[in-house]
């Protein structure tokens, strides 16, 4: 067994990294300025996108896409109940109604063929999330906006980078967020992006920022002026330099992880396909998951123990595991405000019982992978009916 407790997802930085931070905190501008410029500039090129807006959050990247997209009170948004919190909690932010729509059984995505029945004459957005980094179905949920004049606001937390039918995800005619928290496929601690059509950015920036119609930093330039307008009650969602120098390395490392992730999947697909007792993600044929997440299912009649103790065991043995996601509508927030009960959504809610993510980082070593490997086939082994 493991000597030494192999945690779930620690970030993936060195030198590089902490050199990068150490020369933008020795120059005189540390917040937002030319090193969150080039990365915005970066960001865009290496998707693909029109263009990019750097913000301090995943979460407060679709706070401001909402708001610029004139979502609030009345309006209801379409979306997911296979989610982080951060996706359902924004559309509150602005006063509007989320609306959950059940997930496909494959890829615990949104399930474009549920969200017509779903729709009322308040529906104004779709926001799907690409679970896992496996993009959701694009074509049949832009199909639908069209057809019902909606908004696709994608939460792309997981979705770095991604492909739908050859294209990155990120790179429509459309706002996306992504994340950069500690745990995510690009991290700068904290920090997200918003990817978008360069009218909206433009919009996007000023309420990001107090609502001021120009950037503090420029306004401090040789030849800057001291004058803005508050346009907009806005916000304080900018990201620093220090940040954006972390993001810099990690965008040039990224096609290093991402060579590393798959690598990783394969050996887990390759050791876990042959058990009666594991179900293993799935890649739909036209698409490439950034596989941020490797999410197992249990199939639990096969097994004498449930999944919350299939994960205790797998911490005995000094695996790190954990769960995405405790869906929406089973938090005491929701279920209370909106009356969901768990088998309203019974895809999400089945699966939720049976999921356990295994670590999936770019610095797990062969060694480590083994140890998981065997860890889970001992558990799966030792309490198999
Ligand atoms: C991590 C995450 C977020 C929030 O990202 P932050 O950058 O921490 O705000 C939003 N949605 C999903 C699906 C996530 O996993």
């Amino acid at each position: 067994m493991r000597e030494t407790f192999l945690s779930f997802s620690p970030p993936t930085v060195g030198e590089q990294e902490i050199s990068a931070v150490s020369e933008v905190l020795r120059t005189a501008w540390i917040t937002t300025g030319p090193r969150t410029a080039q990365f915005e500039r970066e960001f865009a090129a290496f998707l693909g996108a029109s263009g990019a807006l750097a913000l301090n959050s995943c979460t407060a990247a679709l706070h401001t896409a909402l708001v610029t997209l004139g979502i609030g009170p009345g309006d209801e948004v379409i979306t997911t109940p296979m989610t982080f919190a951060a996706s359902v909690n924004v559309i509150e932010h602005v006063g509007a109604r989320p609306v959950l729509v059940d997930v496909q059984p494959d890829t615990l995505n949104i399930d474009p063929a549920r969200i017509e029945p779903a729709l009322t004459q308040r529906t104004r957005a779709i926001l799907p999330v690409h679970y896992a980094g496996h993009p959701v179905d694009l074509d049949s949920i832009d199909e639908l906006a069209r057809i019902h004049r909606l908004v696709v606001l994608e939460d792309a937390a997981h979705a770095l980078p991604s492909r739908y039918r050859g294209r990155h995800i990120g790179t429509g005619d459309r706002l996306v967020a992504f994340s950069f928290y500690a745990t995510k496929n690009l991290t700068t601690a904290e920090g997200g992006m918003l990817t978008g059509p360069r009218d909206w950015l433009e919009q996007a920036k000023v309420i990001s920022l107090h609502g001021m119609s120009r950037d503090a930093w420029k306004r401090y330039e040789k030849g800057g002026n001291w004058f803005y307008e508050v346009v907009t009650p806005g916000f304080k969602y900018n990201m620093t330099d220090i940040q954006a120098a972390l993001g810099l390395v990690q965008l040039h490392r990224l096609s290093g992880f991402q060579a590393r992730r798959r690598a990783i999947v394969a050996q887990y697909q390759e050791a876990f396909s042959r058990s009666d007792v594991l179900q293993c993600p799935t890649e739909r044929s036209d698409v490439e998951s950034a596989w941020h997440l490797y999410v197992l299912r249990l199939r639990t009649e096969t097994l004498r123990i449930s999944r919350d103790s299939f994960i205790q065991e797998l911490a005995k043995r000094n695996i790190g595991t954990s769960v995405h996601f405790i869906p929406i509508h089973a938090h005491p927030y929701y279920r209370e405000k909106y009356g969901w009960k768990p088998m309203d959504f019974p895809v999400a809610y089945g699966n939720y019982e049976r999921l356990v993510s295994l670590p999936l980082h770019p610095g797990l070593t062969d060694r480590d992978i083994q140890d998981i490997v065997e860890a889970v086939w001992d558990v799966a082994d030792c309490f198999k009916r």
